[in-house]
């Protein structure tokens, strides 16, 4: 692995900082890095040397529709990065001041912050101690007892307010039981928008994330399974909303010459010379998901049963997960990972819940076992690169037994 700017990263300041890391010519097995294998430089350069890399351009369209077709949606809207996409799709699902939101505690920040930039709360509902997914036994007794239902909406008892959408987040490309989910956001009149900013090319039952609700997103930042560098999609298969995407991230601007806007709109386009990286990404897409279905094996078989009492997350029934981020549980979470640092493999802990940050601390959560904090203080996320070679997973999976032989 050539030693890049880009698989170096500094960890200066952070309490996991580790000498080899100084060494500039040190290199570490990387995260979560893009590949950029395929047409990247040739599209951007007819780009330039065109001249449309602004808003304008035949990529944006192009990406668009690839990223629609291969998510199974009819529409698809490009947006300036995934928290965007939440934000607009939340919006147009009618979230507005005064609403909450239900949103799973373990989660990217993105996800609880896009509900505030609409005037809403989010609700935390704990995760499934197994999948990492929004655990549905809670929600349904949460929607049970703690709800109304008043002319076609939900509201919270205990101060009237309403309940305008679930945002179920398909941590790590995995997803939850999507068809309890639907149903009972159905039997409560709740919006469902899918946070599957995570999981281009997941499945369940043959359907894909971003599918299920009304609007779905995803994210092409530059540790997704495919990125532009900063980037998202809106998917959909209402036409409406769609129009209404479009419009919007566009500020909302009703005609080609004058500037006339009909509603307060956002500046959430994205620029034509990273739709062109997005086309060159979405080319090599499928044979991305294959390789990173080909790591998750290699780590499953080498570590489960293998090293001390790692296990992986466990694949939701009827789902077929894109593998995009590897993450391994153990009870040995911060040894390991100074272990894994120490020994040239980078790593990070996952999020911390929704409902330990400062800005969410007032919020109800809806839990049992606090089962996010557990996943929180045990699970770690390793290089899951479609890039990395056979022998550097080889690497992570003996640098991993070598710390569990100690312990
Ligand atoms: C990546 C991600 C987002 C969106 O991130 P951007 O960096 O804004 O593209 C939102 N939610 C989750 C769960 C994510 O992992």
């Amino acid at each position: 692995m050539p030693c890049t700017p880009q698989n170096r990263p500094a960890f200066a300041g952070n309490k996991y900082f580790c000498a080899a890391l100084t060494n500039p010519h040190t290199c570490m097995i990387p995260l979560s890095i893009p590949n950029l294998a395929g047409n990247e430089w040739q599209y951007v350069k007819e780009c330039i040397e065109t001249g449309w890399i602004s808003s304008v351009g035949a990529y944006v369209g192009k990406f668009e529709q690839m990223v629609a077709d291969y998510a199974g949606a009819k529409y698809g809207v490009a947006t300036v990065n995934g928290t965007a996409a939440i934000h607009i799709a939340l919006e147009l699902a009618g979230v507005g001041e005064g609403d909450l939101v239900i949103v799973p505690n373990i989660t990217f920040i993105a996800s609880a912050n896009a509900v505030r930039y609409t005037g809403a709360d989010p609700l935390l509902i704990d995760v499934d101690p197994h999948t990492w997914q929004m655990d549905l036994d809670l929600l349904e007794q949460f929607l049970r007892e703690e709800t109304y239902y008043k002319r076609n909406h939900c509201y919270r008892k205990s101060d009237h307010r309403r309940i305008a959408a679930i945002l179920p987040v398909h941590v790590l490309g995995n997803m939850c039981d999507m068809d309890r989910l639907l149903r009972l956001a159905q039997e409560n009149a709740v919006a469902v928008i899918e946070d599957s900013t995570e999981a281009l090319g997941s499945r369940y039952k043959s359907k894909n994330a971003g599918t299920f609700g009304l609007l779905g997103t995803f994210s092409f930042n530059g540790n997704k399974i495919i990125s532009t560098g900063g980037g998202g999609v809106i998917v959909t298969n209402d036409e409406n909303l769609a129009k209404k995407a479009k419009h919007i991230t566009n500020q909302a601007k009703t005609d080609p010459f004058e500037y006339i806007h009909d509603e307060v709109g956002y500046n959430y386009r994205l620029v034509n010379v990273l739709a062109a990286i997005g086309v060159a990404q979405m080319e090599q897409l499928p044979d991305f998901i294959t390789r990173k279905k080909v790591i998750d094996r290699m780590y499953r078989d080498g570590l489960e049963g293998k090293a001390g009492d790692v296990v992986f997350q466990r694949v939701g029934e009827n789902v077929d997960p894109n593998c995009w981020l590897h993450t391994l549980k153990t009870a040995h979470q911060r040894p390991l990972i100074q272990h894994l640092l120490d020994n040239g493999v980078q790593c990070r802990p996952f999020w911390v819940p929704m409902n330990r940050l400062r800005m969410f601390r007032g919020e109800q959560y809806i839990t049992a076992a606090d089962e996010a904090g557990k996943v929180y203080e045990s699970c770690i996320s390793i290089p899951s690169s479609t890039s990395l070679t056979d022998e550097q997973v080889h690497e992570v999976i003996r640098v991993i037994r070598g710390f569990f032989e100690k312990h």
